[in-house]
């Protein structure tokens, strides 16, 4: 959970400039597309199981998608649905309305420590660095309003617990970025600590 807060509030202050156009190149169409997204983005308890025995219907899987997202509960790719998966999104996993608040719990790893220091690695291309950091501050600060950590940032090579790194496409790690639109940022839960965001994004300050 703490990995989408701090997305939710990074990503309010790093804004991406859409073009709509953009968009309609990651249509999904199909119920097959459907399936794909929903299997990629967690709603599929099957998915990642191997060597066992698991399904569960499409229609199943795509409630738990409007449910989720406060749609019309139909069990069938309408409209709503569709445009809604259509939309530039975090790119990690969502937790799916159906897993309860205990099995939900029993994945939050927290960090050790209340006070965490965190650097930036590298910049958006359209963001002058000063900003960049600035935007990240203020960030961070409005975080810790919320939970109880404090964060300081540090330099990149003082082995901050936080790291964020602006790439593109396959960037190291098993989750590549996909160009404008589509997945925009992932992170890794504590305490691993990295924060990626996709370089590609046309990213700007709100
Ligand atoms: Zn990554």
């Amino acid at each position: 959970m703490l990995r989408y807060s701090l997305f939710l509030i990074l990503l309010s202050y790093i804004g991406g400039a859409y073009n709509e156009d953009k968009l309609v190149n990651l249509t999904i169409e199909s119920q097959y597309d459907a399936l794909t997204y929903l299997n990629q983005y967690g709603y599929n308890p099957c998915a990642d199981s191997t060597g066992v025995l698991c399904s569960v219907g499409f229609p199943s899987l795509l409630k738990d998608f409007q449910k989720r997202f406060q749609l019309n509960i139909t069990g069938i790719l309408d409209d709503g649905t569709r445009q809604l998966m259509n939309r530039p999104r975090c790119g990690n996993k969502d937790s799916p309305v159906s897993l309860s608040k205990k099995s939900v719990a029993s994945l939050g790893q927290k960090w050790s420590r209340s006070m965490l220091t965190w650097s930036l690695r590298n910049y958006a291309p359209r963001i002058h660095p000063a900003e960049s950091h600035r935007a990240m501050q203020q960030a961070f600060h409005l975080w810790s309003q919320y939970i109880p950590l404090k964060f300081t940032e540090v330099c990149p090579e003082c082995s901050p617990n936080l790291v964020i790194d602006f790439g593109y496409a396959y960037h190291g790690d098993e989750f590549p970025f996909d160009g404008p639109g589509g997945r925009l940022a992932h992170a890794y839960y504590p305490e691993d600590g990295r924060i990626h965001f996709d370089m590609e994004e046309p990213w700007t300050i709100r």
